[in-house]
């Protein structure tokens, strides 16, 4: 992820570092080539517009033409406003109540029933208790799936009882509570498309489990396509926070600078892998250092 925006910023980066003067028609040169980056990594043409607005408008305001190194001051300003695009300081989850719920959304195939194994796998090592349930309410495979994992992970699967998917969800609360789980993992329903159906049955399922954190689990592949479906998920049941999946095999990174400014919900982890241990925990600054090499 980001490999070639960190490869060509990484470049303007360095020439920056090498120079000992900046005129303005440096820094319009320099901000130019910036954003033919970002645009190939196929970061959406509002926000790359929104990233040289504000970097340009600090380095006019910094002076970095009268600054004893200048190029520094650019790549500073360039760091702290990718930083905050990608959600500034890094943040916990909330998993403050017990049980707290933490509800999974996303279509299908974005890697949903993986990511809770993964993310069950990273709290237990954090010393919490947790258990994972699945409140597909049509496809038994999809819970399937998710017991499978749970053994894997070596949490419990709860199995809800109802009708609908927010009375399986009910139940699988309270089982969570009666057993002293902290954290339920509570793995949604996914559909080939958004559609009023799965909008409805999610909106339904995250009014019956009030979840501390409801996170969208997004294929970093879907590139801009992430942006739309990211908006509608947001619209349907505020987020609040984002799961970018796939990532090892996405080299540009675009869908998460997007979806992170666009939204304004941002990315929380990302999978880097199809091993359930190929799970890392996104660091908005660490991520803009990376990135710049
Ligand atoms: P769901 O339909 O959203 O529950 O998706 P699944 O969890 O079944 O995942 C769909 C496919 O994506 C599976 O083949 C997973 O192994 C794969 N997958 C999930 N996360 C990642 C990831 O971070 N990297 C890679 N390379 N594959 C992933």
């Amino acid at each position: 992820m980001f490999n070639r925006l960190s490869e060509k910023l990484g470049d303007i980066a360095h020439k920056l570092r090498g120079s000992a003067r900046i005129s303005e028609s440096d820094l319009d040169a320099t901000l130019r080539e910036m954003r033919m980056a970002l645009l190939e990594a196929d970061v959406a043409l509002p926000v790359v517009r929104h990233l040289m607005e504000e970097v340009r408008e600090q380095a006019l305001g910094a002076e970095v033409a009268r600054s004893l190194q200048p190029g520094q001051v650019i790549i500073k300003i360039l760091h702290d406003v990718l930083a905050d695009l990608l959600g500034g300081q890094r943040r916990d989850l909330d998993l403050s109540k017990i049980p707290s719920v933490i509800l999974l959304c996303g279509l299908q195939g974005a890697g949903k029933t993986t990511t809770a194994g993964k993310l069950a796998r990273l709290l237990v090592a954090q010393g919490k208790k947790v258990a994972l349930t699945s409140v597909d309410a049509t496809r038994p495979a999809a819970r399937e799936q998710l017991q499978v994992l749970a053994g894997q992970v070596d949490v419990p699967y709860i199995a809800g009882v109802g009708q609908t998917a927010a009375a399986m969800a009910r139940s699988a609360i309270n089982e969570a509570g009666r057993s002293g789980c902290h954290v339920l993992i509570l793995d949604t329903a996914g559909r080939q498309v958004v559609d009023d159906a799965l909008m409805a049955e999610i909106r339904e399922v995250a009014e019956a489990v009030k979840a501390s954190e409801r996170l969208l689990v997004l294929d970093s592949m879907t590139g801009q396509t992430a942006l739309p479906i990211a908006e509608q998920f947001h619209a349907a049941v505020t987020m609040t926070g984002c799961i970018l999946t796939k990532t090892d095999a996405d080299v540009r990174g675009g869908a998460a600078l997007s979806v992170a400014r666009s939204t304004g919900v941002p990315v929380r982890y990302v999978g880097t892998g199809e091993k359930i241990e190929a799970f890392e925990v996104f660091d908005p600054r660490r991520m803009a250092g990376r990135i710049l090499g």
